[in-house]
């Protein structure tokens, strides 16, 4: 599944080949995704240049002309890639739009054969407040990400503090994985209670979040072509992990072997040596 950090690659990735680009023409393939598709509020696209690409948690937007944005979510399993304009349609491609303009010809697809992905559009301006991102937390690598943001959300709340780093309402793009790991790194025992954590820890959490975050963007950059070819590669990358995925092993800090345990239902790998 694809987390914040493919996301942000597919981002960067995708700015060089749309930017400036016009789509000429919207293809709705299919009824609906995780939601209705919605043809005509797609179709106003066409004609419009693309002025920028964002991301906000894992969604991609993508603005054009006339204040309007193109929001896709990749869902479980899907793909959004920018192939030749002769490239036969996919099996499970669900959306296309025809590119015109600087490198010739060309369509952005989205391939999706699970479905839970996402395409819609809005006016740029009505983004805060629609219902698929008003509730969500801030950004795990802006400036609004600090202990200080840290310590006054964790006020008047209880539970382990991995709950508490993988809430979307507090902040973002911290999946299960990631947030094992950042705890390692921040020496944090996993089930530590929110209500006990002081400012360093606060410190080292929120350096811990954002280190494995950039970390994975970075090793992500590297394996671009995996995402990007179009050639049916599903290309989600792997991230090098001190924690997840190793029990039994030694601990890289410390020595001692690493343990799992589960909370809600999903492994936590960490160190009983020192996460404390
Ligand atoms: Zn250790």
């Amino acid at each position: 599944m694809p987390e914040l950090p493919e996301v942000e690659v597919l981002r960067r990735s995708l700015e060089p080949r749309l930017l400036g680009r016009r789509i000429e023409r919207v293809q709705v393939l299919s009824p609906a995704l995780r939601e209705p598709l919605d043809r005509r509020a797609l179709g106003r696209l066409a004609g419009r240049r693309v002025t920028r690409l964002r991301r906000r948690a894992k969604y991609l937007l993508i603005d054009v002309e006339g204040d309007s944005t193109l929001i896709i979510h990749l869902g479980m399993s899907g793909r959004l890639t920018v192939v030749p304009h002769a490239a036969p349609v996919e099996r499970h491609e669900h959306v296309a739009f025809h590119l015109a303009g600087r490198g010739g010809k060309g369509r952005l697809r989205l391939v999706d054969p699970r479905r839970f992905g996402l395409a819609f559009a809005l006016p740029t301006g009505r983004l805060a407040t629609d219902r698929h991102f008003a509730h969500l937390g801030i950004e795990p690598l802006g400036d609004e990400l600090t202990s200080r943001y840290f310590k006054q959300a964790a006020r008047g709340r209880r539970g382990p503090i991995k709950s508490f780093l993988m809430d979307a309402k507090i902040v973002v793009g911290v999946g299960n994985i990631y947030a094992s790991e950042a705890m390692w790194q921040a020496r944090v025992h996993p089930r530590r209670s929110v209500a006990r954590v002081s400012m360093a820890t606060w410190q080292r959490l929120r350096d811990a979040v954002r280190g494995v975050l950039g970390q994975a963007i970075e090793q992500g950059g590297t394996t671009l072509n995996d995402f990007t070819d179009g050639e049916g590669n599903a290309g989600y990358f792997q991230v090098s992990l001190a924690a997840y995925g190793r029990e039994g092993e030694p601990c890289a800090r410390c020595g001692r072997s690493l343990r799992r345990l589960v909370q809600g239902g999903r492994s936590t790998y960490y160190c009983p040596g020192c996460q404390r």
